[in-house]
């Protein structure tokens, strides 16, 4: 599933081939990946707008156009935006067509149908319960310690809620804790200020790190042009278990936190601080 990595990689892309595009036409072959407004009214309002910039806000992605109006999408576990010729006919796993006044059209692509498109005048109705950006320059240890401080659930629970941090997802909240040397079961109130400096760097430092590399492909991901990313080489524990630790040699293991599968050195990652009654 696309995190911040994939999505800001996206982001910079159709920033290259969007602004002062004119949509021509809507077309939505699948009518449940449109969100808000009704479908009708999503077509209409969209065709004829003029795309200004794209941004991203955690894991979605907003077009601000030329009126009022912003195309929020999120891409969920499986989606994609690729831009294609006029003439490329949507395969069937692609459920809506824009198509531009340059002979070109932006093609949203889901296999899973996860994903979901909004138009809205007022994005803080779909983005606005999100937690700080981690690559914002005020994203520092004392922002990090008000969202986790006192919070008595797991800290991988708490990196995966969107609220708490926006953008990270299963691999970048295992990567970063690895590199923090955090155990995962650890709960947020059990943080010391040195781990949550060293926390706030993993997270920094491997979202710049995979942003640089254009994200990771573990299966689906692809960027706008179709191409993987490169940082899924790089990937220090994430589904590594039974391989040795890259720091310390000692086997990477792999639990379940919260429903989620989660990857970790049992030596670089010491468990104390887990109280007995608190391991899964
Ligand atoms: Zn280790």
């Amino acid at each position: 599933m696309p995190e911040l990595p994939e999505v800001e990689t996206i982001v910079n892309q159709l920033n290259h081939l969007l602004p002062g595009r004119r949509i021509a036409s809507t077309w939505i072959g699948w009518e449940r990946i449109v969100d808000r407004p009704a479908v009708g009214e999503f077509c209409q309002r969209l065709t004829g707008q003029v795309f200004a910039s794209a941004s991203r806000r955690g894991k979605f992605l907003l077009f601000a156009l030329c009126s009022s109006d912003t195309l929020i999408v999120h891409l969920r576990m499986t989606g994609s935006l690729q831009v294609h010729p006029a003439a490329c006919a949507p395969d069937k796993h692609t459920h809506a067509v824009m198509m531009m006044d340059n002979g070109q059209a932006l093609h949203y692509r889901d296999p899973r149908k996860f994903g979901r498109l909004y138009l809205v005048d007022e994005p803080a109705e779909v983005v606005g319960r999100l937690g700080p950006e981690p690559l914002a320059n005020d994203f520092d240890v004392a922002t990090l310690a008000c969202e986790l401080g006192g919070r008595r659930a797991r800290v991988k629970s708490l990196l995966l809620d969107q609220r708490v941090v926006a953008g990270l997802g299963n691999i970048y909240a295992d990567e970063a804790l690895f590199r923090a040397g955090i155990h995962p079961l650890r709960l947020g109130s059990s943080l010391t200020p040195g781990e949550l400096a060293r926390l706030r760097d993993g997270i920094c430092s491997v979202l710049k790190q995979a942003v640089e590399a254009g994200g990771s492909t573990l299966r689906d991901y692809r960027s706008v042009g179709g191409q993987v990313g490169g940082f899924q080489e790089r990937l220090e524990v994430f589904r590594q278990n039974g391989k040795p630790c890259p720091v310390c040699g000692a086997q990477l293991e792999r639990i379940r936190v919260g429903g989620r599968s989660t990857h970790f050195c049992p030596h670089c990652q010491p468990p104390q601080g887990i109280r007995v009654q608190d391991k899964d």
